[in-house]
């Protein structure tokens, strides 16, 4: 009987955190669900209950059913014929555990069938759920479709197609296209209104679409006849109950073979607008992108966690030279900066995860009622957080877990390679997530405006002022030393206002913030849990201090001219 929540007390650690009490009050709005839901909570005590219960209950099932079942989905993977799609029969045991349990839908309103899960908790679900299967992750969390039609859908809409994702049907996101991957702006599947019918038709092709053969999909679609850019792009509902989406093939894939990831073609497919015309890309999916991100942050976080649990006890049970290989010092420095990576990326994910649930909790309020100004300021603070830490957490996240399965497989030497253990899994199944919901370049992209606007170092600012324990403040010392050359660094590419050196720069300049940002919250979490993460934070500031002055020694003797020996 394995629990994978109760047996990692971290998740807890971060589920308490202070700024969960507001997060819960927006959410429950006084409470008023207490007399209309037997499962509602009465007060905030009740609420971190019902997570603390819910997740126990994740922590079960990853456990005992979806971990178990992992590498027979792997070997069996799904099938297409006839232009569906049937799952490996453990990713179909896996759905049905979760349907049973009540884990579907479950940020969404107790009036749509949901649990009304703030997203902390339902992102600590992704983070357990992906050490126990990442591939099944993705099929689970693209449940967190149905927050686009909760934010942006009409109430028929809501009432049409939430219920049935809280009883267990699955979802999709169909974005990408042959000619338009990272450039979302050049998707050209058709979708023209048919005034005879009063409904809009589909046609086309969409590519890598995961779980493309699922119940009910977002679709981003060309609206506008004549144009080339975003501002065509509406988005769309299909229910697979109305047909006209086939899936052509599953592609084969090097890891997370059990989410099927498919080629579909519309003809003549009936779909709903969701939301404004025109919306699609620059409003809709920018928040549904958002979301997935913070999906992928949680995946790489779990995966990490899987990468570190393998290789801490392949290196406490294989002896080498008369002793366990953990006592050398070059495999427990590797193990440990494998954990450190795990705590910081972790600790980003739930900072995130903190400030998208109070901007969205606020968000909805206002469809209800005016808010305060305060709150409305609160709202644009939070938003603004959000943004500007939700690329660094997918980003910085999915690297971590890349270099942690990598270093998992070295700890097993020649065992590693070969597909008798989970890592040769693992691995192969963490590569995508430094590629899928924009790569990291793009998610340097989306991250450097907040380098040179100063929105990091603001948040570094606060942290510098945010009291720690007498033994942390050494480490928050260097922090500052740390940041302060990162500024300065800052200070000298920007001044230069060359767009492409400021490119060429970009990801050092985000990976410093990053690493400065994530050392700070280690030693917060070190204040209150030195147990859990002391040697963490230690390892991790060390390990990013050494890293900033890289990059500070590669920018500073760094001429404009020598741009010409990389350009190929
Ligand atoms: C397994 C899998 C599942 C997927 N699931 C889905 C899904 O469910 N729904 C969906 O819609 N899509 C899905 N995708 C698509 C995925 O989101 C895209 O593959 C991804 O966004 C990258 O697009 P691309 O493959 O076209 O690469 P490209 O956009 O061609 O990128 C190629 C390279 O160029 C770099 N690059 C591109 N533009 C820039 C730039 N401006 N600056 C710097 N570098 C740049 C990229 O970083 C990358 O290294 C999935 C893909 C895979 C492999």
């Amino acid at each position: 009987m394995a629990n994978f929540y109760t047996d990692t007390p971290e998740l807890k650690h971060h589920l308490e955190h202070p700024l969960m009490k507001r997060i819960v009050e927006l959410k429950e709005r006084s409470y008023a669900d207490k007399d209309k839901f037997d499962y509602a909570p009465v007060d905030f005590e009740d609420a971190m209950d019902s997570y603390d219960k819910v997740l126990e209950i994740v922590g079960e099932i990853c456990g005992d059913i979806i971990a178990p079942n992992a590498e027979g989905v792997d070997h069996d993977g799904p099938v297409c014929a006839n232009g569906r799609v049937t799952y490996a029969p453990g990713t179909a045991a896996n759905l049905e555990a979760c349907r049973k349990a009540g884990l579907m839908g479950m940020a969404m309103p107790r009036r749509l069938g949901g649990l009304n899960f703030p997203i902390t908790p339902y992102i600590m679900a992704a983070d357990i759920v992906s050490r126990s299967d990442a591939g099944f992750e993705n099929l689970w969390g693209l449940q967190d479709c149905a927050e686009t039609i909760y934010e942006f859908g009409s109430e028929e809409q809501k009432q049409k197609y939430i219920p049935r994702v809280c009883a267990g049907e699955t979802m999709s996101m169909d974005l990408t296209e042959p000619d338009a991957g990272s450039d979302l702006q050049a998707v050209m599947l058709k979708a023209t209104y048919s005034e005879k019918d009063g409904c809009w038709y589909l046609n086309g092709v969409k590519r890598f679409i995961t779980n493309g053969d699922s119940d009910i999909h977002l679709v981003l679609a060309r609206s506008e006849e004549g144009t080339k850019d975003g501002r065509g792009l509406s988005m769309f509902i299909y229910d697979k109950r109305d047909g006209g989406v086939n899936v052509r093939r599953i592609e084969n894939k090097m890891g997370i073979k059990g989410s099927p990831t498919c080629e579909l073609t519309y003809k003549n497919a009936k779909a709903e607008l969701c939301g404004d015309r025109k919306l699609g890309l620059i409003k809709y999916v920018m928040a549904l992108m958002n979301g997935a991100r913070l999906g992928i942050a949680a995946q790489s976080v779990g995966i990490s966690q899987a990468a570190f649990d393998e290789a801490l006890a392949y290196a406490k049970d294989r002896k080498q030279f008369g002793k366990a290989i953990i006592e050398f010092p070059a495999v427990f420095e590797i193990l440990s900066l494998m954990k450190a990576k795990l705590d910081a990326s972790r600790t980003l994910l739930y900072e995130t995860s903190r400030y998208v649930d109070i901007y969205k909790a606020l968000d909805d309020i206002a469809k209800e009622r005016k808010l305060t100004p305060e709150e409305r300021q609160e709202q644009k603070r939070f938003a603004k957080l959000a943004d500007s830490y939700t690329p660094l957490a997918k980003g910085m996240g999915s690297e971590f877990a890349n270099q942690n399965a990598y270093d998992c497989i070295q700890i097993h030497g020649g065992s590693g390679f070969m597909k008798d253990y989970a890592c040769e899994r693992i691995y192969r199944d963490v590569r995508i997530t430094s590629i899928y919901e924009g790569t990291t370049q793009l998610q340097v992209v989306a991250a450097i405006r907040y380098v040179t606007t100063g929105a990091y170092l603001n948040s570094i600012k606060d942290y510098e002022a945010t009291e720690v324990a007498p033994e942390m403040k050494p480490l928050q010392d260097r922090l500052k030393t740390m940041a302060a050359k990162y500024s300065a660094c800052v200070t000298q590419i920007t001044e230069a206002k060359d767009q492409e050196l400021l490119d060429f720069f970009a990801r050092r300049l985000v990976e410093m913030a990053s690493y400065t940002i994530m050392g700070h919250l280690l030693t917060q979490d070190a204040s209150k849990s030195p147990e859990l993460f002391g040697d963490s934070a230690q390892v991790f500031v060390r390990w990013a201090e050494s890293e900033v002055e890289k990059h500070i020694n590669f920018i500073r003797k760094f001429d404009k001219e020598d741009l010409a020996y990389y350009r190929k």
